[in-house]
């Protein structure tokens, strides 16, 4: 008998790479910024604009006159440091979209840079934007590489223009005044969810042992996790939801490094350096290998849970081989306007298929003239009424008259839906997962280092501690596929 479907609706559901049973996980560790403090991200980023704009102002940069745009980019973009671009890969790193500045390229003058070039990460060449923090720098890039080619920013380079803008926005984030802003205000800044405590503590009381491990100071975690948390937990306060706090965690090395451990008190002062972890301690810096040592469990039952891709998700599969939970917030609205461009997008197949069809019997005609003019036999599959034994080839030359002007009829149809589609998620950028017709680089780093991803921690709650997700079989081009789609 069919049970009663218990999922959240689609936009709020954990999706799973790889199989991942909840009652086999012991440790859960999370970090802390745009994982379990979700910040308004026109808000916090055009804060962070506005700090960098103003440093930048100060050195004598002409760059009063910009404006933050938190839609000009997207998360999962690559920087181009070459040529001042920012664009976006399919799976194997083929740029399939670009924008010189803030200005998308046309695709044929994207195609004469790039249709030789492809992305590989491990070059200096290219910069990925790993989290939404990345979109007030990129929004700040393009609009300076306007100011370049406008001559208004001297002799500097794309390449060193990029790094000013990096090293005037790591100072505006290590200085106090920012997070000074964020702290004086939280409501403005951050986004609570009373789910999220809920779902901390089912996991606490199902004996997972939650840790918090971010790259943010004691003096900002602390109010930060007050607010995100303290009101909707009855007695007590966030801390007792950790075993262990670890701040200023300097991830990604934390996962592969040997930093010590600070012990630091409730103001955040050191209380020992090189210091033993202990339940309920709070540390500054340290290293994950020292943690799960401290857990006594191998990786395999420890998750991780970030929304940095390389830093949070990539760095701890890869080199400590936890479990990984990539938080993707955009993923929400994203899936919610897939749900609803569903039927278009089941259209948009079909008239795919038919096409398909129609250039594969494009193709064989094509064939059956040059065989013709070679005196060669037909192909077998030539229907017998094209066959040009008697008559010549003038039906085949007839019949591919129509089938191109079918083409053509097809091709306004599918045009609109395809455009549509393209625009679900991000209208300039399109879904963070795919590219063009393929996954996009995203969502391959994702399949490769994400066992789980979700928009928001909080989803956990549905999941439950005991939730089994299992991986889906995935699709392949040999697939078997039903009659209406071969
Ligand atoms: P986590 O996500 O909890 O590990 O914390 C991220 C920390 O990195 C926060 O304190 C941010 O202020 C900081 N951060 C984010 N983006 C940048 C950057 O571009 N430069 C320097 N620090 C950053
Ligand atoms: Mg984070």
């Amino acid at each position: 008998m069919p049970g009663h479907d218990f999922r959240p609706p689609a936009p709020r559901r954990v999706f799973c790479n790889r199989t991942l049973n909840m009652r086999s996980v012991q440790a859960i560790g999370f970090d802390m910024d745009y994982t379990l403090v979700h910040y308004d991200v026109p808000e916090w980023e055009s804060r962070a604009y506005a700090h960098v704009q103003r440093k930048l102002a100060q050195m004598g940069h002409p760059v009063a006159d910009l404006r933050f745009d938190p839609e000009l980019f997207s998360r999962g973009l690559v920087i181009d440091l070459e040529l001042g671009n920012i664009v976006k890969a399919n799976r194997f790193g083929y740029i399939v979209k670009a924008a010189h500045g803030t200005q998308l390229m046309a695709h044929d003058a994207m195609r004469k840079i790039y249709s030789q070039v492809w992305i590989d990460l491990h070059e200096p060449r290219w910069v990925f934007l790993n989290t939404l923090f990345s979109l007030s720098e990129a929004c700040l890039y393009g609009q300076m590489v306007e100011l370049l080619d406008g001559g208004k920013l001297g002799e500097l380079g794309y390449g060193a223009l990029y790094e000013l803008v990096k090293t005037t926005m790591d100072a505006a984030h290590l200085e106090g005044e920012l997070k000074a802003d964020v702290i004086a205000d939280p409501e403005r800044f951050v986004t609570v969810d009373p789910d999220l405590p809920r779902a901390l503590l089912d996991l606490k009381h199902a004996g997972k042992r939650l840790f918090l491990a971010t790259n943010s100071e004691w003096h900002y975690t602390l109010p930060m996790m007050q607010f995100t948390f303290d009101r909707f937990l009855g007695k007590g306060n966030w801390q007792d939801l950790f075993e262990l706090v670890i701040v200023q965690s300097r991830k990604p090395s934390f996962f592969d490094g040997a930093a010590p451990f600070v012990a630091i008190d409730e103001h955040g002062k050191e209380v020992s350096t090189d210091a033993k972890l202990q339940a309920h301690g709070r540390y500054r810096g340290g290293n994950a290998r020292i943690v799960q040592e401290y857990l006594g469990c191998g990786g395999e039952s420890i998750l991780y849970v970030g929304d940095h891709m390389y830093a949070d998700v990539h760095v701890s599969s890869r080199i400590r081989r936890w479990r990984t939970a990539l938080v993707l917030r955009e993923l929400e609205n994203e899936v919610g306007q897939e749900q609803v461009f569903a039927e278009q997008q089941q259209e948009l197949q079909r008239l795919m298929t038919q096409k398909e069809r129609l250039d594969r019997e494009q193709a064989l005609l094509r064939l059956c003239l040059q065989r013709h003019d070679h005196g060669l036999p037909m192909p077998a599959e030539l229907p017998e009424t094209l066959r040009p034994a008697a008559s010549g080839t003038q039906a085949i030359v007839e019949r591919l008259r129509e089938l191109r002007h079918d083409g053509e009829a097809l091709d306004r149809r599918i045009q609109p839906i395809a455009i549509h589609a393209g625009e679900l998620g991000h209208v300039r950028w399109g879904p963070l997962m795919r590219a063009g017709g393929d996954k996009s680089q995203l969502a391959r780093q994702i399949e490769t280092h994400a066992d789980i991803y979700t928009s928001r921690v909080a989803n956990l709650l549905h999941l439950t501690p005991f939730g089994y997700l299992r991986a889906s079989r995935g699709s392949l081009p040999h697939d078997a596929r039903p009659p209406s789609e071969r």
